[in-house]
């Protein structure tokens, strides 16, 4: 089965957004077997939007309109829609009571623009918008399927998972299953020249990268959700990555670092250098992790390695503070003074200055420590100082999940 989506908005033509739209109902609507055949961005103007209405619903049997269900002038969706279709627009009385409560409720004023928004369109069914004001609407007409969903993202994405649920899945017979396999230190290319021996007929695969990361998205689609799974779970034990993958699904670094502290009833610190505290304020981000972390340091001039963290004078001026030496003097200064069972320190390069031909930027020193074992990983990383700081982070998690 296939789909068109068509996206309302003057302001995805000018350039002022990005249709990130487009590409949420894309990639979730290929995890269900659906195809897009086309994607059609619209101006806010009835006939153009009436005409592609037209076309798609003659071309394609699901028909997807994002955006312009709002109150202003400027929306005009339901209003093109409805004559798309040769269906009534009317006011429906139950939207606008519960149109008027949202206002009420939030102590909104509701002017009469937004009256707007309790038009229906003839044999609609309404689909619920729980973060926003306008509802979403499925019509069927003569087996083809019409969905009108708002534009703002945050209150689109929970709608489409909704109609995915209640509507899509079941026309698309076959049963899904997927498994996202994490990986890192490897290019996407290079990733997918070694697996691509295992691609065989049952499986999908998709390669997304993003951050240092590349994701590998195996799909497959059976009558048995069974045999699906199966199909999926060989392929992941066949492609022989065993040394690139740190995880599986939502996993995320952090995450695995966190379980495995909490596991060994470890407590960790770090001294951070290039990257400002971005490491520490990475772990942070997940609950409960004071059970693990109870300090950082950001040491980012040579007197603050030498005063917190005992590194000595000699050794940062006969190797610099970004080198080998200097990332393990300020890890294991880190657990000697501050009663520590593991610490991790970085200490690099982000650039764009301080470009020398013995030091680059880009090169990253990471350093880890326990009592009884330090190891030092020397990376050279490329982009721009925050992708530099980004993937130091990245990498000094991917390092710790490894000692
Ligand atoms: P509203 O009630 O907010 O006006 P609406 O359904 O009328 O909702 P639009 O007016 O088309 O939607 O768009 C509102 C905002 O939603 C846009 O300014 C933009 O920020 C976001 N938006 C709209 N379409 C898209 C899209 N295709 N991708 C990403 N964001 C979008
Ligand atoms: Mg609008």
């Amino acid at each position: 089965m296939d789909s068109i989506i068509i996206n309302i908005g003057d302001e995805i033509l000018d350039g002022d957004i990005l249709n990130t739209n487009a590409q949420y109902i894309s990639r979730n609507l290929k995890d269900i077997n659906i195809s897009v055949k086309r994607n059609h961005v619209i101006k806010d103007e009835i006939s153009s939007i009436v005409e592609i209405t037209k076309k798609s619903l003659k071309d394609s049997d699901i028909v997807i309109i994002t955006g312009g269900l709002g109150p202003t002038d400027d929306d005009i969706t339901r209003e093109a829609v409805s004559k798309a279709l040769n269906y009534n627009l009317y006011l429906d009385k139950i939207l606008l009571q519960d149109l008027e409560l949202i206002f009420s409720k939030n102590n909104y004023i509701m002017t009469k623009n937004n009256i707007k928004q309790a038009y229906r369109i003839e044999n609609a069914t309404i689909i619920p918008n729980e973060k926003g004001t306008a509802p979403g609407m499925f019509i069927k007409k003569n087996n083809k399927y019409i969905f009108l969903l708002p534009g703002p993202p945050k209150e689109l994405k929970p709608m489409f998972d909704r109609i995915v649920e209640k509507y899509l899945q079941n026309l698309s017979k076959k049963k899904i299953y997927s498994k996202i396999i994490k990986t890192i230190g490897i290019g996407e290319s290079q990733l997918e020249e070694k697996i691509k021996p295992y691609f065989n007929d049952n499986i999908k695969i998709g390669t997304y990268a993003y951050n240092g990361i590349v994701d590998i998205k195996v799909t497959s689609y059976n009558n048995i959700l069974s045999n699906a799974k199966e199909n999926v779970d060989k392929f992941v034990e066949n492609i022989n990555i065993e040394k690139f993958i740190w995880g599986y699904n939502d996993d995320t670094l952090e995450k695995i670092v966190f379980n495995l502290l909490k596991k060994h009833k470890l407590k960790i610190g770090f001294a951070e250098s290039l990257t400002g505290g971005l490491i520490s304020s990475n772990l942070t981000k997940l609950s409960g992790i004071s059970e693990v972390f109870p300090l950082s340091l950001i040491t980012y001039s040579n007197e603050s390695k030498i005063n917190l963290l005992d590194v000595k004078k000699l050794t940062l001026q006969n190797h610099g503070a970004v080198s080998e030496k200097v990332a393990l003097e300020m890890c294991t200064g880190l657990i000697n003074k501050y009663g520590l069972d593991i610490s991790l320190s970085v200490t690099g390069i982000a650039g764009p200055t301080g470009n020398t031909k013995n030091k680059p930027i880009g090169l990253v020193y990471i350093g880890i420590a326990d009592k009884n074992n330090d190891i030092c990983k020397k990376i050279i990383l490329n982009g721009d100082r925050i992708h530099i700081q980004n993937k130091t982070s990245l990498y000094a998690f991917n390092e710790l999940r490894k000692f």
